[in-house]
């Protein structure tokens, strides 16, 4: 397969800026540089939560198979209905769920019918239990106006018709699809491989929780995170450690990650530290760009494409800074990797909410602050920051319920603005 390198898709950009790069010109050049993993596999329903159907799933049945009544009462046809006053109807025979009613139901007649029972030939119209009168046995009153015809039946393919597509290519499969494709009566699905994600730490002074903590050092929260944010997304993965500052132990770990991966995604040592050898380990690699994102937490960003032994895969490399890792992970990882696994767009769920107090703001940058959202009765949510704001405060982002988006135009937000946010729910 062919495609443009990076340098192809930056030469022709007039105001491409690696140093200084907007937030959407960098999510776009990832946007079309990712493309989906084609293997696909079939597996059980079980199995198939969280996948990415990989082809239109068509429905080889109706459903309902058979037009049925929505309600327990009495079915007859449209036309015994009076035109005016109380109509009787005589009791000929019953229909239960999964019992159908054999015989013929003529003008003047009905029959007792049960929630999702067939609708006998020739009876179109539904009287519920609650609005009829037993007159004497096997003989009903139906109250002038309270039926019309056509009440209280569901029609045949009405849910799913046959030969239609019932779920889509690229859906994630959610609990409500798995029961609809059980009701089709199908037990397997083709979704897509899952995607191999590789990633790991890299600083001299990380430690694993089993390592005790020398002077200096902290323990590596980052691959705790990132284990977390793929495994929400459903990526099978790899996880490599920490790797040392040090440019032959980097490399081998980027070479065996991308033998053995889709996506590569590392944590710490891109900006120009004095450890910070990863630029230069990873440039003899692949095609890869070095990008300060005009962004905050997360100005240094790494992404392209790196080969090992004819094998490929995409990189990303992300901040040291936890904070920044996770920002940097939802806006501009996830939708790479919704790519790749072959799954539609899943715009992450925005809102807005009045801003509670000032937040200082530098125009020219895209700024991700932590907030809390709470819904007021009276009118729309407000919002407030959680504490520090600092990169590496992670508990600023535990204490969130979402993330505040001040654009690259916008300035300091006066008490009372209305500022976009991104809720976590469900999602950090
Ligand atoms: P770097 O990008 O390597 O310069 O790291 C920036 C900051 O993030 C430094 O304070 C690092 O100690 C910290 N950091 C880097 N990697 C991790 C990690 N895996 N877990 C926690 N903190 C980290
Ligand atoms: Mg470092």
């Amino acid at each position: 397969m062919t495609r443009p390198s990076l340098s192809d898709l930056t030469r022709n950009l007039a105001n491409y800026d690696p140093d200084a790069i907007p937030v959407q010109q960098a999510q776009e050049l990832i946007a079309q540089l990712v493309k989906p993993i084609a293997e696909a596999e079939y597996v059980g329903l079980h199995e198939a939560l969280g996948r990415v159907l990989a082809a239109d799933l068509i429905s080889p049945i109706s459903v309902p198979a058979h037009d049925n009544s929505a309600m327990d009462g009495y079915a007859f046809a449209g036309r015994s209905l009076a035109t005016s006053g109380a109509t009787v109807l005589r009791v000929v025979g019953s229909a239960l769920a999964g019992k159908p009613f054999v015989g013929t139901v003529n003008v003047g007649t009905c029959v007792r019918i049960m929630t999702g029972a067939v609708m006998p030939a020739d009876c179109d119209t539904v009287a519920p239990q609650e609005l009829v009168a037993l007159v004497e046995a096997n003989l009903i009153q139906i109250g002038a106006n309270l039926v019309c015809v056509g009440d209280h039946r569901r029609l045949c393919g009405e849910d799913l018709a046959q030969g239609q597509p019932a779920l889509s290519a690229g859906r994630i499969l959610r609990p409500s699809d798995l029961g609809l494709i059980a009701s089709l009566g199908i037990g397997q699905v083709l979704v897509r491989r899952r995607l191999r994600v590789a990633y790991f730490s890299t600083g001299d002074e990380l430690r694993s929780l089993r390592d005790t903590l020398d002077p200096g050092c902290i323990y590596d929260s980052n691959r705790y995170t990132l284990f977390g944010m793929l495994t929400r997304l459903g990526c099978e993965l790899i996880d490599l450690g920490v790797v040392k500052d040090n440019p032959a132990l980097l490399e081998m770990a980027f070479r065996n990650a991308c033998t053995r991966a889709d996506v590569v995604i590392t944590s710490g040592g891109v900006s120009v530290g004095l450890a910070d050898y990863t630029p230069q380990t990873i440039e003899k690699l692949g095609d890869v760009a070095f990008w300060k994102i005009r962004m905050r937490p997360g100005r240094p960003m790494t992404f392209g494409i790196i080969t090992s032994e004819q094998e490929s895969a995409y990189l990303f490399g992300l901040p040291g800074n936890p904070v920044a890792v996770m920002v940097t992970f939802y806006f501009m990882v996830r939708s790479a990797l919704l790519l790749a696994m072959g799954a539609l767009e899943q715009p992450l769920p925005k809102s807005q909410a009045v801003s509670e107090s000032l937040i200082r703001k530098k125009a020219g940058r895209t700024e991700y602050q932590r907030g809390i959202v709470t819904p007021q009765v009276n009118g729309p949510s407000t919002v407030r920051v959680t504490g520090s704001q600092g990169s590496g405060v992670l508990r600023s982002m535990s204490e969130a319920n979402c993330i505040i988006v001040l654009h690259e135009a916008q300035g300091t937000v006066a008490p009372g603005d209305l500022v976009d946010v991104y809720l976590f729910d469900g999602l950090v």
